[in-house]
């Protein structure tokens, strides 16, 4: 989507610190870290958010949660997050699928 700020991460567009990429996604430290640790992984193909999954590209999501759990061994996280803010009332502000994967300090339960 050519007016997506994720679409133009992935594109190079807008630079951004790499913490991974294949191909089907891309993962990237987010510009307002909220933990030690705090990346987000997105599909390389446009989805708006979890609500846009279905049967023909929930095969990139789980994709992404086997490059999570990949790099949270790689990268000695042993307790972490992740999270996908889904609408605008929790939290979603741009809406391009994305998981955020926190780790580094203790945590809260339920969230604010
Ligand atoms: P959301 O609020 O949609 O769940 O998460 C969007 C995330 O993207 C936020 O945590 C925000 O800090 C991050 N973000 C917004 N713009 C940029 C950017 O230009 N670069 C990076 N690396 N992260 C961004
Ligand atoms: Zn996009």
């Amino acid at each position: 989507m050519s007016d997506c700020l994720f679409c133009k991460i992935i594109a190079g567009e807008i630079p951004s610190s790499k913490v991974y990429e294949d191909d089907v996604c891309y993962a990237f430290n987010d510009i307002a870290p909220q933990a030690p640790t705090h990346f987000l992984v997105i599909p390389k193909a446009h989805i708006g958010s979890v609500s846009e999954v279905n049967a023909d590209n929930s095969a990139v999501v789980a994709h992404i949660f086997e490059v999570i759990a990949k790099l949270a061994k790689e990268m000695g996280m042993e307790s972490y997050r992740v999270v996908s803010n889904i609408g605008e009332q929790a939290g979603q502000s741009v809406f391009h699928l994305h998981f955020h994967v926190l780790s580094g300090r203790d945590m809260t339960w339920p969230p604010g």
